[in-house]
C-alpha cells in the first residue's frame, strides 16, 4: 500500500518503499518509489514539488505517465529542482512541450512546457536500481498513456488508464473507449493477479481485483 506523505515508517528492505501525494483540482496522485540513489518520481501534479522538496526527498528521474495537464503541472519546477530527467511517450509530446493546446479542455492555468530526456515506447525497459520496469503503452484515454510494470516486485504505476472500479475517460481529444478497453484486456489483465496497481486517481488496487470486478472489462 502507499502511504501518504510524509512517510516515517520503517519498511521491510524487500518491499519497496512508495509514498503518495494527491493534489490538485483533480485530485492527481503522484508516487515516489524509494531507489538505491534517490526517488522515482511518477507523474507531476500540482504541489508536487513542494511536497517533496518540505519532505527532504531528492527526484532523480521523474516519468510522465501521459501529457494531461494534472499529471504535468509540476513537472517544470521539479526539473528546475532537481535537474532530473523526464521520461515520457512520444504520443504526449505536444502536450507536455506546449501545455496551452489543452486550454480549451479544462487547462486552468498556463504551464510550463516540460522536455523529456528519453522517449518510453512499448517495450522498453526502465532500469532505477533495484528496479527494473517494462513499459506498456496503452492508448485510449490519452495517445501516450503508459504503465510502468515492475514484474520482481509485482506492482504497476498505471496512470489513467485503470483504476479501482473503473477506467480512464475515452472522451478527451486522441481519446478512444476500444483502444482502451482492448489495451487493458490484452497488456495488463492477463498479469499476475496479485499485480498491485497504483493509478492516477483514487485508491489502489489489483489485477485480480479489477478482473473479477470492474465493470468496465466485464
Ligand atoms: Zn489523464
Ligand atoms: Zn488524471
Amino acid at each position: 500500500m502507499a502511504q501518504p506523505l510524509p512517510d516515517c515508517a520503517l519498511t521491510m528492505s524487500h518491499q519497496p518503499q512508495i509514498s503518495l501525494y494527491t493534489g490538485g483540482l483533480a485530485e492527481t496522485n503522484a508516487y515516489f518509489l524509494k531507489l538505491d540513489d534517490g526517488w522515482l518520481a511518477i507523474d507531476a501534479p500540482e504541489g508536487a514539488a513542494a511536497a517533496v522538496a518540505e519532505n527532504g526527498l531528492t527526484v532523480s528521474a521523474l516519468v510522465l505517465t501521459h501529457g494531461h495537464w494534472d499529471h504535468i503541472w509540476d513537472a517544470a519546477d521539479m526539473v528546475e529542482k532537481f535537474h532530473c530527467p523526464v521520461y515520457y511517450h512520444r504520443d504526449d509530446e505536444l502536450l507536455c512541450t506546449n501545455p496551452d493546446v489543452m486550454r480549451d479542455f479544462g487547462l486552468p492555468a498556463k504551464l510550463k512546457p516540460v522536455h523529456a530526456a528519453r522517449f518510453l515506447a512499448q517495450d522498453n525497459t526502465l532500469a532505477v536500481a533495484p528496479y527494473t520496469f517494462k513499459i506498456l503503452h496503452i492508448p485510449g484515454h490519452c495517445p501516450g498513456s503508459i504503465c510502468l510494470h515492475e514484474e520482481q516486485h509485482g506492482f504497476i504505476f498505471g496512470g489513467d488508464v485503470l483504476f479501482a472500479g473503473g477506467v480512464g475517460r475515452w472522451d478527451l481529444p486522441g481519446g478512444s473507449e476500444s483502444q482502451l478497453i482492448s489495451g487493458i484486456r490484452q497488456k495488463l489483465l492477463p498479469l499476475p493477479g496479485q499485480t498491485v496497481v497504483y493509478p492516477g486517481h483514487g485508491p489502489d488496487t489489483t489485477i485480480g481485483e479489477e478482473k473479477r470486478h470492474n465493470p468496465y472489462l466485464r
